[in-house]
């Protein structure tokens, strides 16, 4: 399997240069990696193990057609079940009548609608924040963030399991990344004491991980920055409607909202649209306004993505049993799979990772459960550590019992045909 590697390039990897990790091409030609990679991909696509670019025909929600059938839907962002919610449906299709279906234009110049302006408050006052500023996407929230205040003067602290937008937006920054041990607060202090007290220094960190569902230690990461003048900016893209009384993320979750100095999410998960968002001091949004190039040369966000978001926020509110019940199905699933003996890790949220361990494996896997009804997600090297593969499952608010006992019958059936369920575990799915 190690030639289909290029295949599964992590969101993680850092360095471009791997992007295309064939071998042996002397031409300097810059399509030959191209022709090369087909190859790569016609192999993968004849073993049958090609798992990406998955036609969905409809997307229901908990559920999903592909190939045909439905399918319980494991493998998406959508926790709290909003893309189909009435009024967040509603909200788009107004949109379109009274504002058309795009600004056609940046923020700077033509593309600002007053109802940008509005949701900025909105989002602000929700988050207990002075300001925020609304993003195309999340990748360009963190992009416009980063590379609007870090530059060659500035180090850049990094958890190695950070998204790969924040390492991009590194990169393009001219900054200097320094990487910690994921969620190793011992770690961070070891790197930034060995920083020089004169550098501009900024932690960023995933405030929920996307992969593992671990919640970052940010307590203790606030009072790291505090003592070494650091910055702090989390992502929250998978904390947004999950974590906090009322789906605030990361740092109401641990009350110290007025200690980070930068809050940032994407539209794309909780809230059932596209977009982003960066949250902090007011000087600081407009100096990231005026200086983000991701905002500044790309069109905003559409009349109907931002109202959808917009109507999913205030969805989020009003019906704030969405966020119990998502971590209810998540608990439930969890521990089926752990009764039946799967590794799952030490996750706190509605994304589990069941860790497989061998590619190979894992591929099989992920296409029997997709044979048997069920969505999930393979992550294999180079996106996680040699023999670290693993199938990545999200839990949906509206998901019912049924949904999730016919995932757990699919991982029993799965485990106990390619023999990797201890002999005894508790068959949670009968
Ligand atoms: N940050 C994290 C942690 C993410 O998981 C993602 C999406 N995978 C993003 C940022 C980018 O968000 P978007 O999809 O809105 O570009």
């Amino acid at each position: 399997m190690d030639n289909l590697a290029p295949l599964f390039m992590s969101d993680f990897d850092y360095s471009f240069s791997h992007r295309h990790q064939v071998q042996n091409f002397e031409d300097a030609d810059v399509f030959a990696k191209a022709r090369e990679f087909q190859t790569i991909l016609k192999t993968s696509r004849d073993m049958g193990f090609y798992p990406y670019f998955q036609p969905i025909q409809e997307n229901l929600g908990p559920e999903a057609l592909v190939r045909g059938r439905k399918v319980v839907m494991l493998g998406s962002n959508n926790y709290l079940g909003l893309t189909t919610h009435p009024e967040v449906r509603k909200a788009a299709i107004e949109a379109i009548k009274h504002h058309g279906t795009s600004m056609t234009g940046s923020r700077l110049l033509n593309g600002t609608h007053e109802e940008h302006e509005a949701f900025e408050r909105e989002i602000a006052e929700f988050l207990g924040k002075p300001a925020a500023l609304v993003f195309t996407t999340g990748y360009q929230a963190n992009l416009g963030v980063i590379t609007s205040l870090a530059d060659s003067e500035t180090v850049v602290f990094l958890d190695k399991l950070n998204h790969a937008s924040l390492f991009d937006a590194v990169k393009m920054s001219g900054a200097r990344p320094v990487f910690f041990k994921h969620n190793d607060v011992d770690d961070l202090r070891r790197v930034l004491a060995q920083c020089s007290p004169k550098k501009a220094k900024l932690v960023a960190v995933d405030g929920v991980f996307s992969m593992e569902g671990e919640i970052c230690p940010l307590p203790q990461i606030v009072t790291l920055c505090r003592e070494f003048n650091a910055r702090l900016a989390v992502d929250d893209a998978h904390a947004l409607g999950i974590l906090g009384d009322r789906g605030q993320g990361t740092s109401a979750h641990f009350g110290i909202t007025d200690k980070v100095d930068l809050i940032i999410a994407t539209f794309s998960k909780s809230w059932a649209s596209t977009g982003g968002y960066v949250a902090g001091d007011k000087d600081i949004i407009d100096y990231i306004k005026h200086h983000g190039r991701s905002m500044i040369f790309s069109a905003s966000i559409t009349p109907p993505n931002l109202a959808a978001a917009r109507a999913a926020l205030r969805v989020m509110i009003k019906e704030p049993e969405r966020i119990a019940q998502v971590a209810r199905n998540a608990h439930k699933l969890k521990r089926g799979l752990m009764q039946m003996g799967w590794d799952v890790g030490p996750t706190e949220t509605p994304i589990i990772p069941v860790t497989i361990g061998n590619d190979l494996t894992t591929l099989m896997l992920w296409k029997d459960l997709l044979e048997a009804g069920v969505y999930v997600n393979p992550v294999i090297y180079p996106a996680v550590e040699p023999d670290k593969a693993m199938l990545r499952l999200s839990t949906i608010a509206t998901h019912t019992e049924a949904h999730l006992d016919t995932a757990l019958e699919a991982f029993q059936a799965v485990g106990e045909r390619y023999g990797l369920l201890p002999k005894n575990a508790i068959n949670a799915s009968r």
